[in-house]
């Protein structure tokens, strides 16, 4: 796992920031609270949390899902990309975690925008697709607990519109999807997932090596 992009030497990456990075007081605040967290690694890079705002305004999406929380970093992002009615779907089942999220949106001024469910994230998804909240969604983020992505994915895909983009995090896995432990589960759930998608005709694809490895699939007619 890991929060910047991987591949990249020290000063081109340093380079890239220095030249495109355009990071909020609140979400380089946020960056900055969550490196004291034993879990740091877990919070996305922020040149990916700028291109998934990059990514929602550019497919003018409203309603968005998220799938992993953590301390809201990424969510932040996307809700501060969003038109003021605009919202966010973020699930997470941790109260502790997400208590530093709330407090970021918060202080960024989308609280209003984020719809938080602290619940297992399959159990929320089913609770929508059941609400026939199915094809209404514009933009889902993936990346949460890896042995359920195949799971979070195909919900994903029913609650999204055609057009709708799905983008699924840690799909390079630091790289240790090459040849996945068979002791790790994570790498193997990874791997699977991966395979699977390749041979899904129901998406366009595209898996960039942006952060930890960031897949997009958009949901063709
Ligand atoms: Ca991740």
């Amino acid at each position: 796992m890991s929060n910047r992009s991987i591949g990249l030497g020290d000063d081109i990456y340093d380079y890239l920031l220095k030249v495109s990075l355009r990071e909020s007081p609140v979400l380089a605040a946020l960056r900055q609270r969550t490196a004291e967290h034993p879990a740091a690694a877990m919070q996305i890079a922020p040149e990916q949390g700028q291109f998934m705002a990059l990514l929602v305004k550019l497919i003018g999406a409203r309603r968005c899902l998220e799938v992993g929380v953590f301390t809201g970093y990424s969510s932040l992002a996307v809700a501060a990309a969003l038109p003021a009615d605009g919202r966010v779907v973020a699930c997470d089942v941790s109260e502790e975690y997400t208590a530093v999220a709330r407090e970021f949106w918060e202080r960024a001024g989308v609280a209003d925008r984020i719809d938080l469910r602290l619940a297992p994230a399959n159990d929320t998804l089913d609770e929508l697709l059941a609400d026939g909240q199915a094809g209404t969604f514009d933009f889902a983020f993936i990346d949460a607990d890896k042995s359920h992505y195949q799971a979070y994915y195909e919900r994903s895909l029913e609650l999204l519109r055609t057009g709708g983009l799905i983008a699924v995090d840690n799909t390079l896995w630091s790289g240790s999807l090459i040849e996945p432990p068979a002791d790790d589960a994570d790498a193997q759930a990874l791997a699977t997932f991966n395979a699977r998608l390749l041979e899904d005709p129901r998406v366009d694809l595209s898996l960039l090596p942006l952060g930890d490895g960031l897949t997009l699939a958009r949901k063709r007619a």
